[in-house]
Formats: C-alpha cells, structure tokens, sequence
C-alpha cells in the first residue's frame, strides 16, 4: 500500500542536562516529532517526508543527518545560506521542566518563503500535517502564503491534518494567533487539538464545544486528545466515539504526548485501521512516550503495530 505524508514546520537543536554540567544534544520539535513516530508506524510501502528551511552551516548538516537516520526524507528542505536551526536548553529543578528558546531568526522561518516549492512538495503527498507552531513562527505574509497552498490542496481532495498546538509565547497578539489559528483549521480536513489549550484560548466549556466549533470552519474529521480522559473522535458524520487513554505506570517525561499520539494515529489510519482502533493504538504509544525520557523514544519500548 503506496502512500506519502509531508509534515511541515521546525525541528531544534535540543539542549539537555546531563551529569556533571554537561548537556546532551539532541533534535526536537512537535511537527518532527510527529513525523517521527509517523514513520515508525506507518504501512509499508508508505514515505514520510519534512518540509522544513535550515541553513549551510555543520548543525544544519547534522540535523539534516538525524532526520535521515529516523527514515524521514529530507527532499523538500530549502537551505538558506546565512542561517541556522533555532536552538532549546531544557532546565530541570526539582523534577519540573522549563525551557529557554534560541529561536527568533531561525532558518525555519523562511520555510514558506518559496511558494513553488512549498506547492510542488504538497502536490507530491497524500497527506499534509503542519500545527500552530508552523504558523507562530511564519511572518504573516509566510504564513498566508502556506495556508493557501494548504486549502488549494484541500480543495484539491487532499488530506490536510492540523494540530493547532497553541503556544501563545510565539505570538505576539492574541487575536491573530486566534485568527490565525481559525485559519488553519479552514484549510485542513482533520484536526487534533488538545482539549486544554482550546478550553483556555478559545474559550470552550467542553471537548464537545470544542468538536462543534471546528466542524463550523468546515473541519471533517477531528480527535480531540484530553490528556488522561482519553480522546474524542467525530468523523463526519458517524457517532461521536470515546477512546480512553491507555494506562501508565509511572509519568516520566510527558514531552511529546501529543506529538506521538498524532504521528502513531495518522500512520494507523494510513495503514487502513478504523479511527477508534488507531486512537487506541496511538493511545498506547503515548503512554509508553510518557514512561520514557525525551521527546523521541525508540521503537524498542513502543508497542508494535499489528
Ligand atoms: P498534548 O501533549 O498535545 O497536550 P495530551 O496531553 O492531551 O496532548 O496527550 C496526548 C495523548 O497522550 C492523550 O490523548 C493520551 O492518549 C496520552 N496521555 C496524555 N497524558 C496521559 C496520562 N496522564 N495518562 C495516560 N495517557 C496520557
């Protein structure tokens, strides 16, 4: 079963403590991180691809490298000469997690400044998966240039999956990351919101206001994942359907949650599961990603595709 998917944004430099005031590199972020685990499980014969912008320099190369080595193609990355990746130190104190950016004239934001390359690249897929960080660290003529390649290929009969991950530090202006975000949602046919961040930026008093909301902007199929309350799916116009999350014994690192729920239920309906049984089985990815450290956990400590 033939079949491609594109997943569009910005992947960092990562910075991690280690012992002895040392800090261990790595590569991250959330459209990455679902392409990634996309790959992990998606049917053979299926590519999985990231649009992204980096530059000329060695990180850009090595990150280029690490891309590659995880099985995801690297074909439609535009190299800017003059820029670098965008870069984060994550901080432990005390068991809780902060994060500091190094990000503001990152390559990755130059990502949508060449529209024929952006249009050829989605032309080439069956599916397209971008977020709401996509969109924060686009200028707004950037951002406008991607969200009309993303509703021609809507229009266009294809799959277009928007996860809106609102991070309302990387906008500057709450009406337009809220408008922008709406956007968004017009030009995808699938969402995967998280249902706390939907609850505070937009206001919605249930997963079910939530649901509403989208298909009002014209948004088929949507999972909206709650954290430990599991995740609710309306697709089309079927019943609307429960899939509690799977159990975790001990909550180590809850990085990724989202981003491994999302690459592991895309590569499951791709490989032609129902949306309850590839809800179920991403559940129980992102519960074994939550008792491991890290944003990208092996295949060795994943459950294995049917
Ligand atoms: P995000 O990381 O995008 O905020 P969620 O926190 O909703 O997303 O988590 C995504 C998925 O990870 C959930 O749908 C659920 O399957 C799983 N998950 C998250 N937190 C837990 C938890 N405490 N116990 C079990 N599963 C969880």
């Amino acid at each position: 079963m033939a079949g491609s998917m594109l997943s569009i944004g910005e992947c960092m430099v990562e910075l991690m403590q280690a012992e002895g005031g040392m800090l261990r590199k790595g590569y991250a972020g959330d459209t990455f991180n679902t392409a990634y685990y996309a790959r992990l499980f998606v049917p053979a014969g299926w590519n999985v691809d990231y649009l992204t912008a980096v530059g000329t320099d060695v990180v850009s190369e090595e990150m280029l490298a690490f891309i590659e080595d995880a099985g995801v193609g690297t074909a439609h990355v535009a190299r800017i000469e003059g820029r670098m990746p965008g870069l984060y130190m994550i901080h432990l104190k005390d068991g809780e997690r902060s994060f500091s950016y190094w990000r503001s004239t990152s390559a990755a934001k130059l990502l949508a400044d060449d529209p024929d390359r952006l249009r050829a690249a989605i032309e080439s897929v069956d599916l397209v998966f971008f977020s709401g960080i996509t969109l924060a660290i686009l200028a707004p003529d950037a951002a406008e240039t991607l969200l009309a390649e993303l509703r021609r290929a809507k229009a266009g009969g294809k799959r277009v999956v928007f996860d809106p991950n609102i991070r309302p530090r990387l906008w500057d202006d709450a009406a337009r990351m809220r408008a922008t975000l709406e956007a968004g949602a017009r030009g995808a046919t699938m969402l995967l919101p998280s249902y706390d961040d939907e609850a505070t930026h937009f206001g919605d008093a249930s997963v079910g206001a939530t649901i509403e909301r989208y298909r009002g902007l014209g948004v088929e199929e949507i999972a909206v994942k709650d954290g430990a309350n599991g995740v609710t799916l309306q697709f089309g116009e079927g019943e609307r359907l429960h899939v509690p999350a799977a159990p975790v014994s001990r909550i180590v690192d809850t990085t990724s949650a989202g981003d491994s729920f999302n690459g592991s239920f895309l590569a499951r309906l791709a490989a032609g599961d129902n949306p309850a049984d590839a809800a179920a089985f991403a559940a129980r990815v992102a519960a074994a990603v939550i008792g491991h450290n890290g944003a990208l956990v092996e295949r060795e400590k994943l459950p294995a595709a049917r």
